[in-house]
């Protein structure tokens, strides 16, 4: 016997089964996707894929070289001579779409994208190499009533997955990008002045991204971080505007939020309006979503300007929390299930479950190798409404045996051509 392969570490198989670590189950994953589908189109967004995976520069030119994402996160590899990488986040691919194709060219547009991402992270519970986003965008919109409807529509995700008041919604301004290095400025020469008790990352973020060390999670320098110049006092009118009416039309809709002064998000293209939703039931890893403008990102990758904001959330996240307290509904649409035992039954199963498929019903054929009590029992926790038994006896009297499994119409015996009928009469 062969030694056996297992998965690449951090990237995980979803199997019809519940796993020891991982408890959603591909029927779970797939009444998501129904459930995000119809709510994306609610708010009129529509649809896009792109490759997972594009030319590195695409996302250093976007994501920015110094964050962690681009840093030390990405899977890069050398595709004779070129270098690629596997997307560690989708927005980059879908602006450089909407570029490439001159999607803009007829006024702003929604787009969302759902798939997998990869980021060479250690993995953990809610943090996985290859793990999957939902993402939505709003391209060519600069009034703060688009950002407000983000939120609107994520809380109303939430609430349709029965997890809205386990999670907080925590918003921040981070102005314009002048306004930003007046007060990076500022920031980094207060830094200096505490560079003595900072710790490693902080040293090295003071230079290259100084917000991040505000979002520092070391005890130590809260109090560092705490009285650190505030970038709110650094706004100019229109940022700080824009953030009021955003505020304003959230409590006109009441929504419930946190202001967190301290919440800049880990990639550079950000600017204004940022938001994440958290959640405290999923340990360390507890953010299920976030989000925020990104006014300047689609002119800097070439296109024509055009303000813009989105958010991602993480499913595995986001599913997790569903799964631990929340509603999500598997149906069960296995109407039939065919077996079959005995000389002369194999084509008799194979015709008469076809005759059923084309009536619109989903039928499962089971294995004739297994005994009809065996069967029967895996009819049974299929799930299955209705069982079609064709043993030998059957086939010589040129019937079918048609057993209703979860009502109280019993057990029939019948010919094929009125098989259909039969069932749809017992379905009515
Ligand atoms: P975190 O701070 O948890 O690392 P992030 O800021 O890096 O998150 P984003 O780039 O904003 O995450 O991605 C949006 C969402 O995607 C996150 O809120 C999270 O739910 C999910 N996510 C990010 N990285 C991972 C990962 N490695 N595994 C699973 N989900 C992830
Ligand atoms: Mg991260």
């Amino acid at each position: 016997m062969g030694k056996k392969i297992q998965a690449v570490k951090g990237m995980n198989d979803l199997l019809p089964v519940e796993q020891k670590d991982w408890p959603i189950t591909s029927a779970y994953w797939q009444a998501f996707e129904t459930v995000v589908n119809e709510w994306a189109q609610q708010y009129a967004y529509q649809f896009i894929r792109t490759p997972i995976i594009e030319s590195t520069g695409l996302f250093v030119r976007s994501i920015g070289e110094e964050t962690d994402v681009v840093g030390k996160e990405m899977y890069t590899f050398d595709d004779y001579g070129d270098s690629l990488s596997l997307r560690p986040e989708g927005t980059a691919s879908c602006l450089r779409a909407v570029v490439e194709h001159n999607l803009l060219y007829n006024g702003p547009m929604k787009l969302w994208y759902m798939g997998p991402m990869f980021r060479h992270e250690k993995p953990q519970k809610g943090r996985y190499r290859q793990f999957h986003q939902a993402g939505f965008e709003a391209l060519g919109y600069s009034q703060p009533d688009v950002d407000a409807e983000m939120i609107v529509m994520t809380a109303d995700l939430w609430e349709r997955l029965g997890v809205l008041d386990k999670v907080q919604l925590q918003i921040n301004t981070l102005g314009i990008p002048e306004e930003r290095a007046a007060h990076r400025a500022a920031l980094v020469a207060y830094l200096q002045q505490h560079e003595a008790v900072l710790d490693e990352d902080s040293k090295r973020r003071m230079h290259t991204n100084p917000l991040r060390v505000l979002d520092t999670k070391n005890p130590d320098l809260q109090e560092i971080a705490n009285h650190a110049p505030r970038l709110l006092d650094y706004l100019g009118e229109e940022s700080l505007n824009h953030y009021q009416q955003f505020k304003a039309l959230l409590d006109a809709v009441g929504i419930v939020y946190v202001e967190n002064p301290r919440l800049v998000r880990g990639l550079d293209y950000y600017n204004k309006t940022v938001f994440e939703w958290v959640t405290s039931e999923l340990g360390s890893q507890g953010t299920i979503c976030g989000g925020g403008r990104y006014d300047g990102l689609i002119e800097s990758l070439g296109g024509k300007e055009a303000p813009a904001i989105g958010f991602a959330m993480g499913i595995e996240r986001l599913l997790l929390l569903v799964q631990q307290i929340g509603v999500l509904k598997v149906e069960n649409n296995l109407d039939v299930f065919v077996m079959y035992q005995g000389e002369g039954t194999m084509q008799q199963a194979v015709i008469n479950a076809q005759i059923l498929r084309q009536a619109g019903l989903s039928v499962s054929q089971y294995s004739g190798t297994q005994s009809l009590k065996a069967q029967m029992k895996k009819a049974d926790g299929s799930g299955a409404r209705f069982a079609v038994i064709i043993g030998e006896s059957e086939v010589t009297e040129g019937v079918v045996t048609l057993k209703d499994l979860r009502g109280d119409n019993g057990q029939i015996q019948i010919v094929s051509t009125q098989l259909t009928s039969q069932l749809q009469q017992w379905m009515a």
